[in-house]
């Protein structure tokens, strides 16, 4: 693991090792069922406890309003489920954006084939939904608006305080997808009139199968997982208490010293955008440039495969995505490249390189090298680039 460079962290990121300490007397030692009445298991549900009070510290919450899952996924099926169950006798209506992650998308259409109806906004070309067509789109019979509060492929960042207040104004309930934002960007929940939010602990250096749902208190929200009691008879199922624990630890962590982070990595960012834009031809920038995540860049590479990319990186133990983790198994072009207006060719020829604090100059030098042996080899073997070229000359 020591020599490879590792830029995927929108994919996932490594437990840190403050987060890890935290995690392991919750093993072994203090191993009691939170919800068990002895001395034992009160230790534990005082380790839960103090991390629910540390996670809602950082949004500006109530300790009871943070509601423990087993992962992003999770948070996202159940808001969505959660709130077309409980808001059914208001209306149907469901709006959110074509560029949302699967765990949004997926859940909106397993709710259309439930009798709901679900407008996918649109973006302009650097992901950015257009808030008069969200005004527009409100129908009588609208019970959610969930849009994304950073995208996950090109790291755009939504103007979600204006969204929040949209539809606080006209009392229908706001979720956003804040996997890619949380422990990332400051997040104040009540400033940005949010009703529901989802986070993930392994996007900032958390372990992996731990998230939670934010849940204002005035929020009707049904059940998903149905059992013991457990997270104020919301969410049953006894708690998995050493990554709560760490989720706990991971959020203190990620939001010391914030600003000083982000500073670092975005003129990382900034020095890696400025260097790929340079060294190769015919690549672009996907996403907003200002409004962006610290750590994103996302390029489309003509005449390139990403596939064959990847693995050619992969070689040089380089980690780096084609887009998203989740759709890598597939061969289709992001949907959320498609909906920024890229033609389906230019779609298949991305790369996300996704940047912490703690990835350096060295190390950006060293892949747009790798980039740039790579691009040129794989497009002196295709026929399309040495056939345009020609036609250019
Ligand atoms: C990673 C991710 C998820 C899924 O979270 P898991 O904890 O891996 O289930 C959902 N939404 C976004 C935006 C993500 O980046």
């Amino acid at each position: 693991m020591s020599d490879i460079i590792y830029m995927d962290n929108a994919a996932t990121t490594k437990v840190a090792p403050e987060v890890l300490t935290a995690m392991l007397p919750y093993f072994s030692e203090d191993f009691g069922n939170p919800n068990s009445i002895y001395s034992h298991g009160a230790k534990a549900l005082r380790a839960v406890t103090a991390a629910r009070k540390q996670i809602a510290a950082t949004l500006n919450v109530a300790a009871e309003e943070i509601y423990f899952t087993a992962g992003g996924t999770e948070s996202d099926n159940w808001a969505i489920k959660g709130v077309c169950e409980a808001y059914a006798g208001k209306g149907r209506h469901i709006i959110t954006s074509k560029i949302e992650h699967h765990a949004i998308l997926y859940t909106c259409e397993y709710m259309e084939q439930n009798g709901y109806d679900v407008t996918y906004l649109g973006v302009d070309e650097n992901g950015i939904i257009c808030l008069d067509e969200l005004k527009r789109s409100i129908r009588p019979d609208t019970i959610l608006i969930s849009i994304g509060f950073a995208n996950n492929e090109i790291g755009t960042i939504q103007p979600i305080g204006e969204i929040g207040l949209i539809a606080r104004e006209r009392g229908i309930i706001f979720h956003t997808d804040a996997v890619q934002a949380y422990g990332h960007i400051a997040i104040d929940a009540k400033a940005c009139h949010l009703d529901m939010m989802s986070a993930s602990a392994h996007k900032l250096n958390g372990p992996k199968g731990v998230g939670f749902l934010y849940v204002r208190s005035s929020v009707k929200l049904r059940p998903f997982i149905h059992g013991g009691a457990q997270e104020r008879g919301r969410r049953a199922g006894t708690g998995n208490v050493p990554a709560i624990v760490g989720f706990g630890a991971a959020a203190v962590r990620a939001y010391t010293d914030l600003e000083e982070k982000n500073a670092k990595t975005t003129k990382l960012r900034d020095y890696l955008i400025e260097q790929v834009l340079r060294e190769i031809p015919d690549a672009r920038l996907n996403g907003d440039r200002e409004r962006r995540l610290p750590g994103n860049t996302n390029f489309s590479i003509e005449y390139i495969e990403g596939e064959s990319l990847l693995i050619m990186l992969d070689m040089k133990g380089i980690a780096a995505s084609s887009g998203s983790a989740c759709t890598s198994a597939s061969l289709d072009p992001s949907h959320v490249l498609l909906a920024i207006g890229l033609p389906h060719e230019i779609a298949h020829g991305s790369l996300r390189l996704t940047l912490n604090e703690e990835n350096t100059y060295a190390e950006v030098d060293t892949v747009v090298l790798a980039l740039k042996e790579a691009v040129t080899r794989l497009r002196d073997m295709s026929p399309l680039y040495l056939d345009a070229k020609k036609r250019e000359r």
